[in-house]
């Protein structure tokens, strides 16, 4: 498994899974249980979750398949910016454990930026680092300015990632933001690499695809697999999907395929405020 450097020094996959809308159909629990306990069999063991999606319903999922599999599995998950006071960030922290049936997340993100201040947060997320209950905290959403901002709060250099809208027609954080973190060691994690799927009707990546034996998915995935630093973390809730996901592995896009897919989807030129979904 490719994996790509946190700034403690560990090691994490470079290819997770995503697990939003997941747990809210009860006709597709079976099969979306079986897929996360697949996918970590074939090394997409980062698994990425939150409180918000289903209010709680994907972490219980999660918690579900992860079951005697916690050991392999980086698990994430992040709070809400109304919980994210001192004492807010400590009691969501408490409810998505108990959820997820563990005692422990990898990694606990500030889901984007809310009223209050970096400080409380920060100051919650370093007690539950001490206490044992995160091994590492992280934001998602945040800008160059509140990243900034973040960083340079007390304890916020300890910041492990900024999660990102980021994929093949998202390319506005290479302007500015992508840079700066990369000059700091902090990894992204892509989220929606296959931009919600949306990617998958794209006419040109379909038609560069099938001359280059792949399909729409493993290109927009293999493209954020080329870089050293970028953590993609596709949701799929079929065994099908998460096979076809992980294969990419085993065959990363040459120079020539990469070039052509910047000619299809080229690289920002000036700065764009960031986008999330
Ligand atoms: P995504 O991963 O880009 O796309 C998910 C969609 O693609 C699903 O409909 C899935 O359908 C389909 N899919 C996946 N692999 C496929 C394949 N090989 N062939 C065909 N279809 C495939 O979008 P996302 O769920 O928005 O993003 C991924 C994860 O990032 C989320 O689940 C969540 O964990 C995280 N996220 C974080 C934020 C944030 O604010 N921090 C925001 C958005 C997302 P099937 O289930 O049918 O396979």
């Amino acid at each position: 498994m490719k994996t790509v450097l946190l700034p403690s020094g560990e090691q994490v996959p470079a290819l997770g899974q995503g697990t939003w809308f997941m747990g809210e159909d009860a006709s597709a629990r079976a099969e979306e249980i079986a897929t996360l306990r697949e996918g970590v069999e074939l090394g997409l063991s980062l698994i990425d979750t939150a409180e918000m999606y289903g209010e709680g319903s994907a972490e219980k999922l999660v918690g579900q398949a992860i079951t005697g599999l916690r050991d392999k599995v980086f698990l994430v998950s992040k709070v809400y910016p109304h919980n994210a006071t001192r004492k807010g960030t400590l009691a969501a922290c408490e409810r998505s454990l108990r959820r997820l049936g563990t005692d422990h997340l990898d990694l606990y993100l500030l889901h984007w930026r809310g009223r209050v201040a970096f400080e409380e947060t920060l100051d919650a997320l370093v007690e539950l680092q001490t206490a044992g209950k995160i091994r590492y905290f992280g934001v998602s959403n945040l800008d160059l300015e509140d990243m900034q901002e973040f960083c340079a709060t007390p304890h916020g250099n300890r910041v492990a990632t900024n999660q990102l809208l980021y994929n093949l027609s998202r390319r506005g954080i290479e302007w500015d933001l992508l840079p700066w973190c990369r000059q700091q060691k902090i990894p992204v994690m892509a989220y929606s690499p296959i931009e919600q799927a949306r990617l998958l009707h794209h006419p040109a990546l379909i038609t560069m695809g099938q001359r280059h034996g792949l399909t729409a998915a493993q290109l927009a995935l293999g493209w954020l697999l080329a870089k050293d630093d970028i953590i993609a973390i596709p949701k799929s809730g079929k065994r099908s999907h998460v096979r076809e996901n992980a294969a990419v592995l085993a065959r990363p896009p040459s120079s020539e395929l990469l070039a052509e897919l910047d000619l299809v989807f080229p690289p920002p030129q000036r700065a764009y405020p960031l986008e999330m979904l």
